[in-house]
């Protein structure tokens, strides 16, 4: 059965009539952080209708679904705040319900004066989910301007035109041939940077809070150095752990494996580790010198210092051990996932 057919949920409404159409009688609650502190709130209307069960672990996207002592007796997974993976095949029906900022957000034309004083007409359009109908406004406001706004087409992994996610920027990569510069609609730097690191062309992020575009190739060369940094401390590393993480939209066993052989044939010694829960205390008791860790690149790119040992993306280890052409960084980003057999409760 195909559960990857569901419409866009905006409100709570809509997540329960969905239910009601599903005819769901058990239901997992997943919410990230930031959604937490309304937790009682989901749980109560929830629990008018159905059974709930919350999970209370961190989850990091729609890539996440916990693990099936979790969600196996359930008939249904509410996820809020995010949009799904379409090419995922979730073992169970999903209801993301989506969070868009949908104020009028006005933004000065003397914001975009950057791009023509660079002489920039033609712009790529990108977005982070939230902000994904601000882009809309955004992208007719410059046209009206008289900018020539393109916005990137997805591939398989992403749901809408022009979104990026920190581990896919394939809406960047096609249309790089066609654009002078892009352009992210959203708050803060970490989707810009990896658009960046995604791309030789200028990136800008219109930041939605601050109403400014800021260019990021300063701060993204910021981070190369301080990312070189730690992967040179990589290249005397002899034990590697390979890790492939378990959850549905982040396992890349087969890409674990070929990290593997990769490793045996300059002479490393690996292991190969699957997990649903990175500790770094795992890989300090296994004595390892580096990580090169499958699932999500925000691991290795945000979560890195909690590590006592360097942690790579796979194109990180490839480029420090002269595995594949080492002349520019290369931005691990996730196309497609191998099938998790063992998780699929597929009717
Ligand atoms: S793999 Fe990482 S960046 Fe990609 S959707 Fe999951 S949490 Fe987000």
């Amino acid at each position: 059965m195909d559960y990857n057919v569901w419409p866009v949920i905006k409100t709570f409404d809509d997540v329960m009539e969905k239910l009601q159409e599903l005819n769901a009688k058990k239901v997992l609650l997943q919410l990230p952080d930031g959604l937490k502190p309304h937790v009682f709130q989901y749980f109560n209307r929830l629990s008018e209708k159905y059974s709930v069960v919350v999970s209370s672990d961190p989850f990091y996207g729609a890539c996440d679904i916990s693990t099936p002592d979790v969600y196996g007796d359930v008939d249904c997974i509410v996820q809020l705040g995010h949009s799904e993976i379409p090419n995922i095949k979730y073992p169970k029906p999903m209801i993301f319900m989506e969070y868009r900022v949908e104020k009028d957000i006005q933004i000065d034309e003397s914001v975009f004066q950057p791009l023509r004083d660079l002489g920039y007409s033609k712009i790529g359009l990108l977005c982070s989910i939230q902000y994904i109908d601000q882009m809309q406004k955004v992208g007719a406001f410059m046209n009206s301007m008289g900018f020539e706004v393109v916005v990137g087409r997805q591939d398989q992994r992403m749901k809408y035109p022009g979104q990026v996610l920190g581990c896919n920027f394939s809406a960047a990569h096609s249309i790089s041939a066609e654009v002078d510069c892009y352009v992210v609609v959203s708050t803060g730097k970490f989707h810009a940077i990896g658009a960046q690191l995604a791309s030789s062309k200028d990136v800008f992020v219109l930041d939605m809070h601050e109403r400014r575009l800021n260019e990021i190739r300063p701060e993204t060369d910021r981070f190369l150095r301080r990312r070189y940094a730690k992967l040179y401390k990589a290249r005397d590393a002899r034990k590697i752990c390979v890790v492939a993480d378990t959850k549905i939209g982040q396992y890349r066993i087969k890409l674990a494996n070929k990290i593997v052989e990769q490793a045996k044939s300059i002479g490393l010694e690996p292991v190969l580790l699957n997990t649903n829960d990175v500790r770094p205390s795992d890989y300090e008791n296994m004595r390892c010198d580096a990580v090169v860790f499958t699932g999500c690149p925000r691991v290795s790119l945000d979560e890195g210092d909690k590590f006592p040992m360097p942690i790579l993306t796979p194109p990180e280890f490839q480029q420090i051990f002269g595995i594949k052409d080492n002349s520019r960084y290369v931005m691990d980003e996730i196309v497609g996932v191998d099938e998790i057999v063992s998780q699929d409760f597929t009717d």
